[in-house]
């Protein structure tokens, strides 16, 4: 993959400036500094040593060294370094300033080279926006304070997401993501936790349902009294066999003792047709009355076949998702088996914990329930709406919330599934998501705002702060009538604003691109503004309002902007193609998929849609009339 990386650089002259009494009581780091390792260093040691000396050069101006024997002043990295983390958690780290000089030192296979990339991040000022966007300010010299003593653990072991930028491995470095399905790191960054096999939906595959479905139509479910491939019967014990050997032999392909850990997914296919048979309904009935039951049993026999056979750092994975979203009574699974809890059904616009969002509370329910069984939950949350990709999605207030929700109820691992097809439709705020995401995930008790703010600024320019204004009211208003938000609502629920704050929020735009000063931050924000004009477009606000007698060509130049976006769809596949919609301009956008050129339906729109066009002025006069008296009644103008 060809990747422009853009550097933007400030000279920074704060520390220069810094009076002397401030800066013999902390450590003033210069280009007279080197790097040390230890004579024979590991591939993680001269990872991160080159690492600190490409950036520092760069901060400086001046070429750093890496040496073996220690110098005058030096920051020394793994076994050349006597920061001690005997206590320190498995891939965690400890920078710590000792004698007037700087000491990392890490644990496991990525806690060394993630504190090189703190230690740049935190004194240096280096920030890792998108995969083309690093913010690095240069200076004479960086000042670290000589109590220096950072230590860190991963709030998690396996973190994921599939937006953009994450799949890019300085960007997942810097920002502490590390799940292999959608970056696979090299060794020396300290790998990927990785999923053997397949990521999802596993289950069939590994049960070979479609080649017995002759031979032995036994072996699959059950469901509304006739046999279907579309899952297996789960206690059928020769399916158990079939399911253990496949997983066995893709473990035996796949092994890698020195990961820190390996999953193996055993999860259910995307359908309901869970088998019904009176051997898996007598289980479920002894085990709580629900699907997941017969699911951990079946699949605590793999994990036991994986432990028996010696790979101890590989876990199986198996979904708490929707009919096996509740834990079962009776039965526990393995310590080497994880659950997946899928947040699908969920509220975006109330944290999880809201206890006055009933979704919700549904969700902590059997969060609570699995985390009393389970020491290894993980959890698959949702990020963008996948019916309407293209209108705003306003789950901005909830995403550090939930994460830290996750990490306060024991959750060891998260995928954030996103727009994983991005680059057929980008018109929202994917990078600023997938930031938000990775810093959380990295830190759920970060800064979140400052975050924001500062990707803000390298992303959009100069007038960031109108588009931070645009995003704090889309954040107050999320969500339906009552206020909830979920994944496949259309613009009509995703966001409610009156006239006034609509117009107000277009003051917003026009005052971004106004300060625009380069053509990227002006792309970045007539990309994401592509998402406001979607929504407003389908409620008939702003440009799009019965009273502009241009409003259908508007809707043209919409459509006309999402296609030269190069917007392949406007929604997750499976949709009709919306370019296909030959009656963009009479068809609110989130139904031009539902609109193809040779449907009668679309026709009929269109030929209804002429004739009112025909009849604009009236139609704009009366949209007028319609808009003043609105004003009269005192009502949303
Ligand atoms: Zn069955
Ligand atoms: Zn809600």
């Amino acid at each position: 993959m060809k990747k422009i990386i853009c550097i933007v650089l400030a000279v920074c002259l704060l520390f220069s400036a810094l009076p002397l009494a401030f800066a013999q009581e902390g450590i003033t780091v210069d280009g007279t500094w080197t790097i040390l390792i230890p004579a024979s260093p590991t591939s993680y040691e001269s990872f991160a040593a080159d690492k600190l000396k490409t950036v520092l050069t760069e901060v400086f101006g001046t070429e750093i060294a890496v040496v073996a024997s220690a110098a005058e002043h030096y920051i020394a990295v793994g076994a050349a370094s006597a920061a001690d983390v005997s206590g320190v958690a498995v891939n965690g780290y400890r920078i710590k300033a000792i004698d007037g000089n700087i000491h990392i030192n890490g644990t496991g296979v990525r806690g060394l080279q993630a504190g090189a990339y703190r230690f740049l991040e935190e004194f240096c000022g280096r920030k890792v926006y998108t995969s083309k966007i690093t913010v690095l300010p240069t200076a004479e010299s960086i000042a670290v304070p000589a109590d220096t003593d950072i230590v860190y653990e991963p709030f998690f072991e396996y973190t994921d997401t599939d937006w953009r930028s994450p799949r890019d491995w300085e960007y997942s470095m810097a920002n502490g993501l590390n799940g292999g399905p959608y970056r696979a790191l090299p060794a020396e960054m300290g790998g990927s936790v990785n999923y053997l096999g397949g990521f999802c939906h596993t289950m069939c595959g590994l049960c070979e349902t479609e080649s017995f479905k002759d031979s032995h139509p036994e072996y699959l479910a059950l469901h509304d009294g006739e046999r279907t491939t579309d899952q297996p019967c789960l206690t059928n014990p020769d399916v158990l066999e079939i399911a253990k050997r496949n997983v066995l032999a893709i473990a035996a392909a796949h092994h890698d003792p020195n990961a820190s850990v390996q999953i193996i997914s055993v999860t259910q296919n995307d359908n309901y047709n869970y088998c019904e048979c009176e051997r898996c309904k007598a289980f479920e009935e002894a085990h709580g009355g629900v699907q997941s039951a017969t699911m951990i049993h079946f699949v605590n026999q793999i994990a036991d076949a994986v432990k028996e056979a010696g790979y101890d750092n590989i876990a199986i994975d198996t979904f708490a998702y929707q009919y096996t979203r509740k834990a079962p009574t009776g039965i526990a699974p393995r310590d080497n088996v994880i659950v997946r809890l899928c947040t699908i059904e969920c509220c975006f616009a109330h944290a999880l914990d809201d206890p006055f969002c009933a979704q919700n509370a549904d969700l902590m329910k059997d969060l609570s329930d699995w985390s009393k069984i389970c020491g290894r939950i993980y959890v698959w949350d949702y990020t963008t709406n996948y019916a309407h990709t293209c209108t705003v999605f306003p789950d901005f207030g909830v995403i550090r919330r939930n994460i830290q929700v996750f990490y306060e109820n024991n959750v060891r691992g998260v995928y954030e599934e996103g727009n994983y097809y991005i680059d057929s439709c980008d018109t929202e705020f994917g990078e600023l998501r997938a930031y938000m995401i990775a810093k959380c995930l990295q830190d759920p008790y970060c800064d979140i705002d400052s975050e924001i703010d500062g990707f803000l600024e390298a992303y959009y320019g100069p007038g960031w702060k109108n588009i931070r204004a645009a995003l704090d009211m889309y954040t107050e208003y999320a969500g339906n009538k009552d206020g909830h938000l979920q994944i496949y609502f259309g613009s009509k629920d995703s966001m409610q604003l009156t006239d006034r704050q609509v117009a107000q929020i277009d003051r917003y735009w026009k005052n971004a691109k106004a300060a625009a000063e380069t053509e990227e931050q002006l792309a970045n924000i007539k990309r994401s503004e592509i998402s406001w004009r979607f929504w407003k477009a389908n409620l008939r606000k702003g440009e799009y309002s019965l009273a502009n007698p241009k409003r259908y060509d508007e809707k043209q130049k919409l459509f006309n902007d999402i296609v030269a976006s190069g917007a392949s769809t406007i929604s997750e596949g499976g949709y009709n193609d919306y370019q296909d919609c030959i009656c963009v301009k009479y068809a609110p956008p989130d139904e031009w998929n539902d609109y193809e050129a040779d449907e009668q339906g679309a026709r009929t729109r269109l030929f209804f849609g002429k004739l009112l066009e025909r009849f604009m002025p009236l139609l704009t006069a009366l949209g007028f009339y319609y808009m003043i008296a609105k004003a009269v009644n005192n009502s949303d103008c």
